[in-house]
């Protein structure tokens, strides 16, 4: 990447009203079949053009093409039972509704490839896909297959290398993975969650990245970040591994939320998306809030080395919302930026 704190959003930015409920996170499409389509590419657009006019460097699809994260990607496995549903604890926070692994999991077709393909065809900026993460997909499921978390998972990470490799030859210039599993369950990140992911980055020669969050501002994650404490050093007992492994960037919350930002010192050397932006506040940041989360972050990563970002996804927020807190990032991104060179 040739400029400087390059910016870039972690994932998604609010759906248009036609095509699915505004300020609602997961909600249903209002098109079907070819409607639906043409309407995903008509958003993907739209949100595309708020990016570029906002001045993001790395552009994304704003998860147009997806109403929800981690299951969207599913619906195109065999092996889940969708209609048989079983109610799991999510990260051990709430209560969900979710498919079952009846048998094995395979992809029988591309999944996001398409989509890919007409996002690079419609911007000449760097292009960076999101996919869910092999942890964070077994916890959204039930398993009934393999009676096991490790295996799944690795059964998992094997289909998203596929999908990777695709996206890549599609002309992706980064892949990243969205993991707020990492966040909770750190025994079975450090023993299985890392190297599935390496196992699903194998061979790729696009750059990589992974998304660690506290989640998107709904009540349950509001509710648990209130018992997390004064200091959230849920990183620590995850960031050496991590440092470690052949993943190029790491994802990260910082503004407004209470993780040490010295514990990023423990990723020096890896490249790291610092969340400047709050995306569970309708305050807009001003620039130099972004620029002071920025510059104190700066302590412990290289300047070449990061790449101002969102805290998680923007999909529950006004549209003008988004696309004001799109504008600080890049206008606190350019101040920092002019101090440095
Ligand atoms: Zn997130």
């Amino acid at each position: 990447m040739k400029t400087l704190l390059p910016t870039t959003i972690s994932g998604s930015l609010p759906k248009p009203s036609w095509l699915s409920e505004p300020e609602t996170l997961w909600s249903p499409w209002k098109l079907n079949n070819e409607a639906l389509i043409e309407g995903k590419r008509d958003a993907l657009k739209l949100s595309l053009h708020e990016q570029q006019c906002a001045g993001i460097d790395i552009v994304c699809d704003g998860e147009q093409t997806r109403q929800h994260f981690v299951t969207t990607f599913i619906e195109h496995l065999n092996g889940v039972d969708f209609e048989n549903r079983e109610t799991v604890r999510i990260r051990g926070r709430y209560d969900a509704s979710v498919p079952r692994v009846i048998d094995a999991v395979t992809r029988p077709n591309s999944v996001f490839v398409e989509d890919a393909k007409f996002l690079r065809s419609q911007t000449d900026r760097p292009i960076k896909w999101a996919l869910p993460g092999p942890m964070t997909m077994v916890d959204t499921l039930y398993d009934a297959h393999y009676k096991s978390r490790e295996k799944l998972a690795w059964e998992f990470a094997k289909i998203l290398n596929q999908e990777a490799k695709e996206l890549e030859e599609a002309g992706v210039d980064i892949i990243q993975f969205d993991e707020p599993a990492f966040n909770v369950f750190f025994d079975d990140v450090n023993e299985w969650g890392i190297a599935a992911l390496e196992r699903a980055v194998e061979g790729l020669k696009c750059e990589t990245a992974v998304h660690i969050c506290y989640g998107y501002g709904i009540k349950a994650n509001t509710e648990w970040k209130k018992t997390l404490g004064n200091e959230w050093r849920q990183y620590e007992s995850i960031f050496p591994m991590l440092q470690r492994s052949n993943i190029d960037i790491i994802s990260l919350e910082c503004h407004n939320s209470r993780v040490p930002l010295e514990l990023i010192e423990l990723l020096r050397g890896k490249k790291i998306m610092v969340g400047a932006i709050d995306v569970a506040n309708h305050t807009v940041e001003t620039a130099d809030e972004v620029a002071n989360t920025l510059r104190n972050v700066l302590k412990y990563v290289d300047a070449d080395k990061l790449y101002p970002c969102t805290n998680c996804g923007m999909a529950p927020l006004q549209r003008e919302v988004a696309r004001a807190k799109l504008k600080a990032l890049s206008d606190g991104a350019a101040i920092v930026r002019n101090e440095c060179t």
